[in-house]
């Protein structure tokens, strides 16, 4: 079965994480904040703070923003779950905006007709999660100035889109319109550590908030000991509930030696997206916008004439692993538990209905695309 994502490893990359072994600390050492700042370097963030999930770095992006049970959050139903769970972590409300049916982002006129509605009804988010979906960044200029007037706090869901610009140009998780950007380093990512993820901001109170976050609430900052850790040296303090969301050495040494590949990674995937484009221009099927600047996470079409579930099907008994991204959040039991119903959000609904994911991954080979495309060529005809 060709998968329809994979990580590709290099010997460097192997030895990168021996070496680690072979050496003191296999966590808390030299290698997260090495990772950190070359994370900064390529994304121009100020601040990095590295986790063990991107799951785990949008739950302390949303308690950093002040999210808590009172407040509400606002996400995409077109997205992985944890991009809702974060908000359900902090005991808040979630609630979501539509997608624009072009680009699968949010869009941005349900966002400002749900804001003023929000506001009329003195019940505005604290946050807003927006998700680039499968690579290709939000138009995070106009989101910023729209949610700006209203004192919202801003957070990227950049789990799919290390490696991509917006549309101005900016490299994602530069920060220049949101408060936080959150990454992810699973191994379908654009790079990986195994598990990992990462919170990137140039608010230096809140790399610090993240950072304890991520360690238990606890610091052994003098700046926040004061006076008496000069003469106890071995004082820390717990200043918030915090948690053990750390990234080991281990984690951190891969996905520093995967990042100097990155770049490579991505030319790879937007060469690839471009040879579809171009394979499927004949097909009954919508193509995603072939974007410079996308990330090229996923390469999603939507079938126009045909019935997905036959479809998925009789690709997956001819070796293509194709898949769905997303089922739309607040169709999950869990969801509709808190009250969501079929019907709410049309444009994720109908999109999900027709989605299917193409196989894409940096290594995937000529012969395996062609492949790909020889047989939904013949599924659909
Ligand atoms: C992968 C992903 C996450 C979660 O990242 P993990 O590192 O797997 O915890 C969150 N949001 C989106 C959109 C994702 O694709």
């Amino acid at each position: 079965m060709i998968p329809y994502g994979s990580h590709t490893l290099s010997e460097e990359d192997i030895d990168a994480v021996t070496e680690v072994l072979k050496h003191e600390f296999l966590t808390q050492g030299k290698q997260v904040p090495a990772f950190e700042q070359a994370l900064c370097q390529y994304t121009g963030a100020d601040f990095a703070v590295a986790c063990n999930s991107g799951t785990s770095g949008l739950h302390i992006a949303c308690l950093a923003a002040g999210v808590g049970a009172s407040d509400v959050v606002w996400t995409v139903p077109n997205s992985f779950a944890a991009s809702a769970n974060c908000a359900r972590y902090c005991g808040a409300k979630i609630d979501f905006v539509d997608i624009d049916p072009r680009t699968r982002n949010i869009c941005t006129s349900a966002l400002v007709d749900k804001l003023y509605l929000a506001a009329a009804e003195n019940k505005l988010p604290k946050a807003i999660i927006v998700v680039h979906f499968a690579g290709i960044s939000c138009d995070m200029a106009a989101i910023s100035a729209i949610t700006e007037p209203f004192g919202i706090t801003l957070i990227e869901d950049a789990a799919h889109a290390l490696g991509a610009k917006d549309a101005l140009g900016n490299t994602v998780g530069a920060g220049k319109y949101s408060a936080m950007t959150v990454l992810s380093f699973h191994p379908v990512k654009s790079i990986t550590s195994a598990e990992g993820g990462a919170v990137l901001t140039n608010d230096e109170e809140l790399a610090s908030l993240l950072k304890r976050y991520a360690s238990h609430g606890i610091t052994r900052e003098t700046a926040m000991l004061g006076d008496a850790h000069a003469e106890e040296p071995w004082l820390y303090a717990q200043c918030e509930l915090g948690f053990n969301y750390r990234l080991s050495d281990v984690h951190a040494a891969l996905g520093r030696s995967q990042l100097k590949h990155l770049d490579g990674f991505v030319a790879r995937r937007y060469e690839l997206a471009t040879i579809y484009d171009q394979a499927l221009a004949g097909l009954p099927v919508i193509r995603p916008v072939l974007d410079p600047n996308s990330a090229w996470h996923l390469y999603v079409i939507e079938l126009t004439a045909h019935d997905r579930k036959q479809v998925f099907n009789a690709l997956r008994e001819r070796g293509i692993g194709v898949n769905v991204h997303y089922i739309p959040i607040h169709l999950h039991p869990y969801y509709q538990q808190l009250g969501f119903k079929p019907g709410q959000f049309p444009n994720a609904e109908n999109y999900y209905r027709c989605a299917l994911t193409l196989p894409l991954f940096p290594t995937l080979s000529a012969d395996n695309q062609m492949e790909v495309i020889k047989q939904l060529s013949e599924v659909l005809s």
